[in-house]
Formats: structure tokens, C-alpha cells, sequence
């Protein structure tokens, strides 16, 4: 057995997945909740059972401490050094990552340094990186990066039209996000693509958080979030692109600060702003049906979105072999799936097979029809895959 454990960690929470490798088999998985608050939750899933307890978990270091403890009590793992390689995720790279990197003291610097890019996440990171370091000091970790996919782009593609004094200074440019699960979806689309030469795919990672890619040959050359996964496609909480100008005339006729302004856009926009209801999309899908006029126009306004970037990437790919749906709202909705393909039958003759898309939730499947001009595939996506493949690949194959 090669054990690789993954770790997904935000301001308060800790997500592991433990994997045998190269064979990618799942052990165990969880998650530790509500860390630095005064109750804790702790989730643990194995041999299909799943238990929840409710330990107070004062900082990360803790809550490391009592995810390799439990793999031991269970006898998951008889000793801290079978854990071979710990890979994190990290949400931004910036400029100077391209690919996954071993975890070292200049990795650690270079995500400290952007930490104004990503407040809550890179500290997060660094925090659950120096605390699995703390419990595991002999364990070699590695950090995959939610932007480096998106590195591949031209400048035409992620320079913003400002004076170039302030994209040169501060870097300033579109880095997007959700890279990890936009790479796995080209890998995975390509079954789909046998025979097809130089293939284009358009994914779109839909769920809570939204982004849409463009990927030709493997590489993304455009993609729909920008400096932060702010911009893009409208998300449950979040605006996604507008006008620039909202914001200042926001500022001024509510009185509110930037940061309030920003936050509002960041967290009570998107499907909750508009639909006054929930951010969760199956609500507003009950309130849409049920008549609610703000809910049904949130659905129309997230499909005409999803629509634009789907034509915008359909130009810039030069066409497209295949469109993925992916995440909570991809893989679970048949009726976005359905209206969002329905509008695409007319300009790109996409067609699918409405009854098998309308069963189909959490599966990899083609739904659309033989004389569809473009597939249109649902793949659930798989980033903590990716993680431990880099870092079985880093740490353990490239040591071999
Ligand atoms: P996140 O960006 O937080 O990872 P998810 O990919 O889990 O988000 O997507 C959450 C969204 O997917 C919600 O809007 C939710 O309504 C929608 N959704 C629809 N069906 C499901 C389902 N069966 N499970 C989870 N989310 C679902």
C-alpha cells in the first residue's frame, strides 16, 4: 500500500482524502468543520460507513492532529510515515506557478506573498501546510494550484484593459480558478474525442462557484474568472462580470464602503441577490416552479451567461468537439443542462437525448444525440484526484 492523503482547507475547515496509489483507490475521506470556532464538527467516511462527532477544534494543528490519529485508531494506517505524500490544494498560484510544486520554503513564500489575491484562502493553506508539517515532519507535501491550468493563456486572453503601469506593477491580470477541475475534464472528455485531432472542449464547472473554459489540445486558452473568482459567469453568491461602474455608483447611492460593496458582490449577489431567496440553485428551482418571478429570472439570467461564454469560447476555439457539464448544477441539473443545450440547437446545432439527460445526475455520460454537430457530455469532476496523482507522481514515482 502507497498511501497519499489530499487536503482541501479553507479559513475554518480541513478536507482530507486518503488514497492508495498509483491504484487512486479511495480509504477514507472527511472533513473537520468549524475550526477556531467553540464546537467542532468531524466527519469521517470509510468501508462505506460514515461517523460524525463533535470535537473542539482550536486551530488547524489540532484538527491535522486528529485526522492522522484517527487513520491510526482505525488502523487505516499502522504508523505516521506510511502517509508517503501530502498534497495540498492551493487556490492561487499567481504568475509563478504553472504546475504543481514540491512545498517548499520558497512555495511557501511565494503563496504567502499572495495572500492580498486570495485573503481567506492562501493563509488557510499555509496554516493546514505548516500543521500537517508539525504532525508529519518526515512526510514530503506538495501544493496544486486552482490557477496554474489557467497559465497557458495568451496575454490577449488575461491582460485587462488598464493602464498597463498597474498590470506590469501589481500584476493585475486574469488568473481564474477551478483550474484543477477544468485539466481533469479536458483529460477525461477525451474519451469521448477518439479520432478527433486537435480537440476543443468548452467545460463548464457549474455548481455554488461557476467557471467556464476554453481548451484546445489539452490547454486552456481562455477562461471565464478573473483576477478573483469574482468575475465570470453569475454564481450562487457571487456577480460574476458587470459593468465596472456598478460598483463606484453602488458605493455612492448606498453610502456603503468599497469593502462592504465588495463583499456584497461577493457574497449576497449571484443566484441569492437576484432571486432574494437562496443561493442554493435547487431552491430557486422549486420557487421558479412554484411561479416566484425573481426565482425564474435567476435561472434565466445563470443560462444566458452560461450562453454567452459558450458562444465567446466556440469563436475563440475556432468551433468545439465537446461541451462538459460538471459540478453541483452540471452534474445534477437536467434542466439547465436541457435550456442551455436547447439554446445552443439553432447557432452550433447542438442536440441532446432529453430523456436520457433528464435521469441522468452524477454520472459520466454523453447526452447528446449521434447528429448533435457538437457532444455535450456530464463528467463529474474529480480535483483531489489530480492532487494525489501530482503528488504520487513528485514524491513517490519520481523518487523511484
Ligand atoms: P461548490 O462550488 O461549493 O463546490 P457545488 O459544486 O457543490 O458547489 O454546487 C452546489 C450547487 O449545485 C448548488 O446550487 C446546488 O443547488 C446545486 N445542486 C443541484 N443538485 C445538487 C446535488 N444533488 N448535490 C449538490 N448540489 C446540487
Amino acid at each position: 500500500m502507497t498511501f497519499v492523503m489530499t487536503i482541501n482547507s479553507g479559513s475554518s475547515s480541513l478536507k482530507f482524502k486518503l488514497y492508495d496509489m498509483p491504484e487512486e483507490k479511495v480509504l477514507c475521506s472527511g472533513n473537520c468543520e468549524r475550526v477556531g470556532e467553540k464546537s467542532g464538527i468531524f466527519t469521517f467516511k470509510y468501508d462505506g460507513k460514515k461517523e460524525v462527532s463533535y470535537p473542539v477544534f482550536p486551530n488547524h494543528a489540532v484538527a491535522a492532529k486528529l485526522v492522522v490519529d484517527t487513520l491510526l485508531e482505525k488502523g487505516i494506517i499502522k504508523d505516521y510515515d506510511e502517509i508517503r505524500a501530502i498534497g495540498h490544494r492551493v487556490v492561487q498560484g499567481g504568475k509563478y506557478f504553472s504546475s504543481s510544486a514540491f512545498f517548499d520554503e520558497d512555495t511557501e513564500k511565494k503563496i504567502e506573498s499572495l495572500i492580498p489575491l486570495a485573503v481567506l484562502h492562501n493563509p488557510a493553506h499555509l496554516v493546514c501546510f505548516r500543521a500537517f508539517k508539525e504532525v508529519l515532519p518526515n512526510c514530503p507535501a506538495v501544493a496544486t494550484f486552482d490557477t496554474a491550468f489557467h497559465q497557458s493563456m495568451e496575454p490577449e486572453d488575461y491582460v485587462f484593459p488598464i493602464p498597463f503601469v498597474l498590470t506590469e506593477k501589481y500584476d493585475i491580470r486574469r488568473y481564474g480558478a477551478h483550474g484543477t477541475s477544468h485539466q481533469y475534464l479536458a483529460q477525461e472528455g477525451l474519451k469521448y474525442l477518439e479520432g478527433v485531432e486537435h480537440p476543443k472542449i468548452i467545460s463548464c464547472h457549474i455548481g455554488s462557484g461557476a467557471s467556464i473554459t476554453a481548451i484546445k489540445d489539452g490547454k486552456c486558452v481562455a477562461t471565464s474568472m478573473g483576477l478573483t473568482p469574482l468575475g465570470g459567469i453569475m454564481m450562487g453568491t457571487r456577480t460574476g462580470d458587470m459593468d465596472p461602474s456598478v460598483f463606484n455608483y453602488v458605493v455612492s447611492v448606498t453610502g456603503k464602503s468599497a469593502e462592504e460593496v465588495y463583499q456584497m458582490f461577493n457574497k449576497k449577489s449571484g443566484f441569492l441577490g437576484v432571486s432574494g431567496i437562496s443561493n442554493d440553485q435547487r431552491d430557486i428551482i422549486e420557487a421558479a416552479d412554484n411561479g416566484n418571478p425573481r426565482a425564474i429570472l435567476a435561472n434565466k439570467l445563470f443560462n444566458r451567461r452560461i450562453l454567452d461564454y459558450i458562444g465567446q469560447y466556440y469563436v475563440r476555439l475556432g468551433g468545439c468537439d465537446l461541451i462538459i457539464f460538471s459540478a453541483g448544477i452540471g452534474e445534477n441539473e437536467p434542466r439547465t443542462r436541457r435550456d442551455v443545450c436547447k439554446a445552443l440547437e439553432s447557432s452550433l446545432g447542438v442536440k441532446i437525448n432529453e430523456e436520457v439527460n433528464a435521469k441522468l445526475r452524477g454520472k459520466d455520460m454523453l447526452i447528446s444525440l449521434p447528429e448533435s454537430k457538437v457532444k455535450v457530455a456530464v463528467i463529474p469532476t474529480d480535483e483531489e484526484i489530480m492532487i494525489a496523482r501530482d503528488a504520487y507522481n513528485m514524491c513517490i514515482k519520481g523518487k523511484q
